[in-house]
């Protein structure tokens, strides 16, 4: 693939002292489009200064949604090499969605060369700091200007790179999770297990109800009935009980994460007997208040694993762990980030190395 590359002026170039990287304010100098036709497929590779984007105000995805996206991370190895963490999962995930939602789908190796290419241009905006790193946003979006509903016949997919923080700034801080009744995520036949942005539009009042009540993340229940766990706001739920560690099974409304099948890999390798399954609410409560759920804790490439230390269910608060970060939460946290850092054994050929 031959992309064009136009670069951004020197003073933009230079990156900036990463001292309090928060996630997806800061974005680094450049950006690649591809845009598609039909007729003519997808085209014209490119990487531009990044900027603002013209789009037609009838563009289809502002009206009706048509737009897919992915979330993947660079990382600076103690060693000094670039990685990306399972990219081939996550390049195979956009075109399942892509596919859901009626759009083209892109060419693997093309979709890998466009973030490597742009990720080694603008390397130095990947944060060296233990737990900080290059967030890789690929999107695809109807571009068609046309009020019509349909699918679109144009298509613009973009990567934009952002420099994030390390997600805990002083160690572990357990999250506290609250379970609503009223609203749901996704139901079976819909869109829940990809990622496309009507799904977390749809998310933000169960969101904004959990912020007023102080919890920071909503858990979801099942659609039918409200009663089978599923997953948190943007992270997949592990539940450690005494002989199991266990996550709601893949029912068709839940986005099947990549760090939750890395999770789901590695535990067997430390002696973890894990599983996927439907759990009810009820059991994760009872597990609470007999003692035999030991641990909770979400998965997903931001927090890579978050303790849960809190759950609020029908006007009342849980502490799990109380209210502490356990143990296998930790070693799972450890094991995975250092096989991202280059520093733990990566028997499964998970982190990718990018050289020039
Ligand atoms: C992205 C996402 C996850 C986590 O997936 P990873 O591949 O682990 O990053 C979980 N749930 C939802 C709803 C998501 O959008």
């Amino acid at each position: 693939m031959e992309i064009e590359i136009n670069l951004a002026s020197p003073e933009k170039r230079k990156a900036p002292d990463f001292y309090n990287l928060t996630f997806g304010n800061i974005f680094t100098p450049h950006m690649f489009l591809m845009r598609y036709e039909e007729g003519k497929g997808w085209h014209s590779p490119k990487i531009v200064p990044f900027s603002d984007i013209e789009l037609h105000p009838a563009a289809i995805v502002l009206h009706y949604s048509q737009g897919v996206f992915e979330g993947m991370k660079a990382y600076y190895g103690v060693d000094g090499k670039i990685r990306l963490f399972r990219p081939w999962d996550h390049i195979n995930r956009l075109n399942r969605s892509a596919d859901r939602m009626c759009i083209p789908t892109l060419e693997p190796e093309k979709v890998f060369e466009a973030i490597k290419t742009l990720v080694l241009l603008d390397k130095d905006w990947i944060p060296r700091k233990r737990g900080s790193a290059l967030y890789i946003r690929p999107v695809i979006f109807a571009t068609e200007g046309t009020l019509g509903l349909k699918i679109s016949h144009e298509y613009l997919f973009m990567i934009i790179l952002s420099p994030v923080g390390a997600y805990y700034q002083e160690g572990f801080n357990p999250v506290r999770i609250y379970v609503t009744e009223e609203y749901v995520r996704a139901c079976p036949g819909g869109t829940g297990d990809i990622k496309t942005g009507g799904n977390y539009g749809a998310s933000l009042k169960a969101q904004e109800m959990a912020n007023k009540k102080g919890y920071s993340q909503v858990l979801w229940l099942d659609p039918l009935y409200r009663k089978y766990v599923e997953e948190v706001g943007s992270m997949n739920i592990f539940f450690y009980f005494e002989n199991e560690l266990t996550t709601p099974a893949l029912t068709g409304s839940i986005l099947p994460g990549v760090t939750r099948d890395s999770v789901l890999k590695l535990a067997p390798k430390l002696g973890i007997n894990a599983t996927e399954r439907r759990i009810s609410i009820e059991e994760v409560i009872e597990g609470i208040e007999k003692g035999t759920l030991k641990e909770c804790f979400g998965t997903g490439t931001a927090a890579v694993v978050s303790p849960v230390g809190e759950i609020y269910y029908k006007d009342k608060s849980y502490r799990i762990n109380n209210g502490q970060t356990g143990e296998l939460t930790k070693t799972l946290f450890d094991y995975i980030t250092g096989i991202q850092y280059g520093e733990k054994e990566d028997s499964f050929g998970w982190a990718v190395i990018l050289e020039d």
